[in-house]
């Protein structure tokens, strides 16, 4: 579910998302958003995972965000142990978010740090106490939310590696169970996409040697290009979107896929509060579809068996890209094959050269 709203727009950011929102658009979100569950809920399997994400799904007003979660159970049929998560700017994690959060169901929050280093933060242009994390970790642990999680962005420029260590060694100091890590990029849309400078590469495999290190340290370790996670704490959620399971996406700028066909919301609230809501599909014949999700499953480091690629796709990974797959192999990109392929430490490193070698 997208939450598009968020209290200002940080200068890094190039998601959909309204800042200052006003109560009724937000109460036009929430009425068209049951409309669209609506739509979707006769055709849905029992829920095993559900994702608020944002934009800032812990701005919403708690009375607001309780509505929200009661329309989805009421909606859907929410599986037994589902995982249900939210991501939280940890500013807003009052001691009534917290408990309205653990009222709704949801057992997983993914907290939006970023930094912890002022410095760093003006760069990215992110509002906010950076100490505001270390208050909203006990809040949500003593509402009985115990499934916790940092976002952290690396390659911010100035960042050095003991900056980097330090904020890797705060938000693990926390006792999170998950940690995202995405290297800054310029994307387009951003504000301030243009004053960053251009990647440097042998830096960010530094930084990326230190997450590894800090993070096994915490027990930790890396299921994604980006992602760290305790055993048993993987998001369920993205690992079903990396290895093609099906999703429904409901909000503005939300995506979904069926199986066979992707398609996406408009990210333009007016525009998705129209009826019926202009969605685009994404019409990929149905070998390019299968190399799309046989590159995306090669994000995580457990990869694909081949049977499970054949379950997903209906498609046998050497008889769609054998070549291609060997010669990353024989390149120490890959592993594993024929029964298995995965990304090695290289591979991970590596992940857009493979992406361009395998679509
Ligand atoms: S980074 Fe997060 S909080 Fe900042 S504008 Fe983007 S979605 Fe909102």
């Amino acid at each position: 579910m997208h939450v598009p709203f968020c209290r200002r727009k940080c200068g890094y950011c190039a998601f959909y998302s309204l800042p200052g929102a006003a109560p009724a658009q937000m109460r036009a979100w929430r009425e068209r958003l049951r409309r669209e569950f609506a739509e979707f809920a006769a055709a849905s399997a029992p829920l095993h995972s559900v994702f608020l994400g944002g934009g800032t799904p812990t701005l919403l007003p708690p009375s607001e965000l309780a509505g929200l979660l009661t329309d989805i159970r009421a909606a859907f049929t929410v599986a037994a142990g589902a995982e249900i998560s939210s991501e939280a700017n940890p500013e807003t994690v009052t001691p009534e978010v917290a408990d309205t959060l653990a009222a709704g169901g949801v057992n997983r929050v993914s907290l939006g740090v970023q930094s912890f280093q002022p410095a760093l933060r003006r760069v990215l242009d992110r509002a906010g106490d950076p100490a505001a994390a270390e208050t909203a970790v006990p809040r949500l642990r003593q509402a009985g939310i115990h499934n916790l999680g940092a976002d952290l962005i690396n390659a911010i420029p100035g960042q050095t590696p003991p900056l980097w260590r330090d904020d890797l060694r705060r938000a693990l100091g926390l006792g999170i169970a998950h940690l995202s890590t995405y290297a800054l990029t310029r994307e387009e849309g951003a504000r301030l996409a243009d004053s960053f400078p251009p990647a440097n590469p042998e830096l960010e495999a530094d930084l990326w040697e230190i997450a590894d290190t800090e993070t096994a340290r915490h027990g930790l370790h890396r299921y994604e290009v980006s992602n760290f996670a305790r055993p048993g704490a993987a998001c369920r959620h993205n690992q079903d979107v990396w290895l093609g399971a099906a999703y429904l996406g409901c909000g503005p700028a939300a995506c979904s896929f069926d199986g066979a066909l992707r398609w996406s919301n408009p990210a333009d609230l007016n525009a998705w509060l129209r009826d019926p809501v202009p969605r685009e599909t994404d019409p990929l014949p149905a070998d390019r579809r299968a190399a799309e999700i046989l590159v995306f499953g090669l994000r995580t480091t457990a990869g694909w068996t081949r049977d499970l690629f054949q379950e997903r796709t209906g498609f046998d990974y050497l008889e769609l890209r054998g070549r291609e797959l060997h010669r990353l192999q024989d390149q120490g990109v890959l592993a594993g094959l024929p029964d298995r392929v995965y990304p090695t430490p290289r591979g991970l490193l590596l992940h857009d050269h493979l992406a361009i070698e395998l679509l």
